[in-house]
């Protein structure tokens, strides 16, 4: 068996139509929708997440502002800023971009963005939301993942699924929708002893961890839908083993995931693919907030 490969960008490109649908709706109302995202001190990673974000808000009909702050910005002094933005009323929406300078803690911030405003869904309020199943602004790559399982319309209640990775924005949401749809949720983590002996059974895996080829293909059972959200940054080799190198001498590099996609492919039922999976997904769930924000 060769697996259906889900298309990410497929599925966000409907969520992304219908952002752009209502965001127009809004506009003729007088309302218009405004992502405003702070970024403090120089980060070449952030720079290239800016961009996209900036030009992904242009093709929705959102406008984005994006606020550079000074590397030397003091933990009180981004507090104050975001409590600008807080009551603005033009800003629907704010986006924190990650990483903070060092001494600044993330969380402590995220807590500080209006939860009607945390379009992220990062803000402690809106994480508990997710307890009671209230989605509205959870966290984007959680909801992501979470589109893209009800994309297959594969019924949840009583399936078995492993969720790889317990972070706070990504793996524990995700488990918690799951629950909330009757799954059987198991969540596996550095903790774990023997992840294989779980992924087995699972007739649904979501993997969050950073890790490339950290499930394999003895480790599915045939039939699986595989949901892979890991980003890895690995360089490129020749068939002899040695990397590739740009024009600069440096080693050229692809993007893989957590999963090892060719044989896992062949196993499994679905699977998502990176790049093209999980990511486009993120992104569109952002728009989507910034909608729902305005809205209310
Ligand atoms: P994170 O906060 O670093 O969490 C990684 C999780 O994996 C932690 O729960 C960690 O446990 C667990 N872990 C580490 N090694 C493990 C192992 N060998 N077996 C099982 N679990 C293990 O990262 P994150 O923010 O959730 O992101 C995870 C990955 O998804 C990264 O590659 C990130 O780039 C990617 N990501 C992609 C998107 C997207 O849009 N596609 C969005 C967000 C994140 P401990 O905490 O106990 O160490």
């Amino acid at each position: 068996m060769s697996a259906q490969i889900i298309d990410g960008n497929a599925v966000a490109s409907k969520i992304i139509a219908e952002v752009k649908d209502a965001a127009g709706k809004l506009k003729e109302k007088g309302r218009t929708l405004l992502l405003a995202a702070v970024q403090v001190g120089e980060n070449p990673a952030s720079k290239v997440y800016t961009a996209n974000q900036a030009k992904s808000c242009e093709a929705a009909g959102i406008e984005y502002k994006l606020h550079n702050l000074p590397a030397d910005t003091s933990k009180d002094q981004l507090r104050q800023f975001i409590g600008k933005l807080n009551n603005d009323n033009k800003t629907t929406g704010i986006i924190l971009q990650m990483p903070l300078p060092p001494g600044i803690d993330a969380t402590s911030i995220q807590s500080e963005i209006l939860p009607a405003k945390d379009v992220e869904g990062v803000n402690p309020a809106n994480l508990g939301k997710v307890v009671f199943g209230e989605i509205e602004l959870c966290p984007c790559t959680a909801q992501g993942v979470y589109q893209l399982i009800k994309s297959t319309n594969v019924e949840l209640k009583g399936k078995e699924v492993v969720m790889v990775g317990h972070s706070d924005i990504v793996g524990k949401p995700i488990a918690l929708l799951l629950l909330n749809d009757l799954a059987t949720v198991t969540v596996c983590h550095i903790g774990t002893r023997d992840l294989a002996s779980h992924t087995r059974n699972a007739d649904i895996i979501i993997v969050a961890v950073g890790k490339p080829n950290l499930i394999t293909a003895d480790m599915v059972k045939d039939g699986v839908m595989v949901f892979d959200v890991g980003i890895n940054r690995i360089p490129l080799k020749d068939e002899k083993g040695n990397p590739i190198l740009n024009d600069k001498g440096k080693p050229r590099k692809k993007i893989v995931g957590d999963v090892d996609f060719d044989k896992v492919k062949e196993k499994a039922s679905f699977i998502t693919p990176v790049p093209g999976g999980v990511g486009p997904m993120t992104t569109a769930m952002l728009l989507n907030h910034v909608v729902n924000a305005g809205q209310r």
